[in-house]
């Protein structure tokens, strides 16, 4: 097996007489789709605040690209390589999808406002490799034909994949998705899943919080369990499906009986 791209040890994250994140251990392989899945509760976004740096945690130590990030906030999170996108849409509305999609590419890539003024011939190249790019990445969602519409009139799973977009602008190693299928219809969430594969496939780690878990199970190459903030248990979707304490702790019998007729 080759290095992990992520690799958490001992995390944990108290609050206040609560064990958020309790002693995680976690390592994420390169090329991989890699899902937490977990009842309400269970410390899932904790964990995702805590891997891109906006919790700290009380314990334990985060590496990514083999570099101790536990301390590093979250921009130089990102700078090395780290994407993300949040439960909730969190788009500029009023702004076209292209320029949306600008706004998620390395501050290397954009001239600084002396450039701007200046208009200095590197600017207007680096302004068009920024388009470029940002072109690139919306035709790899599936969204380059809307380019120049605002952002505010896209349907609801058409403003996911943007938000997708902006976090692949800066080609990032590891992606972190929060529950990117709520709220999608039956075809937009096949769609997602076709996206979400194409992403691994092209380079990036993908790793995702979601309670859609015939999506889950589908995609997945690797499922990590969280219950009360404690990995319960790790392994293949075909091994998690059929674990005794996963179906007790979150899946339920009906649900592990549905997931047992699909195929991984
Ligand atoms: P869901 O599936 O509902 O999003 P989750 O698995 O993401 O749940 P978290 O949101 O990480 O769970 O919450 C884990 C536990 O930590 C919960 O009991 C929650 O109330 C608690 N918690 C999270 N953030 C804080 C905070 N800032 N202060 C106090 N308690 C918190």
């Amino acid at each position: 097996m080759s290095a992990p791209v992520l690799e958490l040890a001992g995390l944990t994250r108290r609050y206040a007489g609560l064990v958020a994140v309790d002693e995680v251990e976690l390592a994420v392989q390169p090329g991989t789709v890699h899902a937490v899945i977990g009842p309400n509760g269970a410390g899932k976004t904790t964990l995702f605040n805590l891997i891109s740096g906006i919790v700290v945690p009380s314990e334990g130590t985060i590496r990514f690209l083999g570099q101790d990030v536990t301390a590093a906030p979250p921009f130089k999170r990102a700078a090395a390589g780290m994407g993300r996108t949040f439960q909730n849409i969190r788009i500029f509305a009023e702004m076209t999808v292209l320029e949306n999609v600008l706004t998620g590419l390395a501050p290397g890539f954009t001239g600084g406002l002396l450039a701007v003024v200046a208009m200095l011939p590197g600017l207007r190249r680096a302004e068009r490799e920024a388009r470029t790019r940002a072109l690139e990445v919306l035709d790899i969602v599936g969204l380059a034909d809307r380019a120049h519409v605002p952002a505010a009139s896209l349907p609801y799973g058409d403003q996911r994949r943007l938000e997708i977009a902006r976090a692949l602008a800066s080609a990032p190693r590891l992606i972190l998705l929060d529950e990117p299928a709520a709220g999608m219809n039956p075809a937009e969430t096949v769609a997602l899943g076709a996206l979400v594969r194409r992403i691994r496939d092209a380079g990036t780690t993908v790793l995702l919080v979601e309670h859609d878990m015939g999506f889950v199970m589908e995609l997945s190459d690797r499922v990590t369990v969280l219950n009360f903030g404690r990995r319960i248990f790790e392994g293949a979707p075909d091994t998690v499906k059929r674990e005794p304490t996963v179906i007790e702790a979150y899946l339920g019998p009906k649900v592990a009986t549905r997931l047992a007729g699909v195929t991984t």
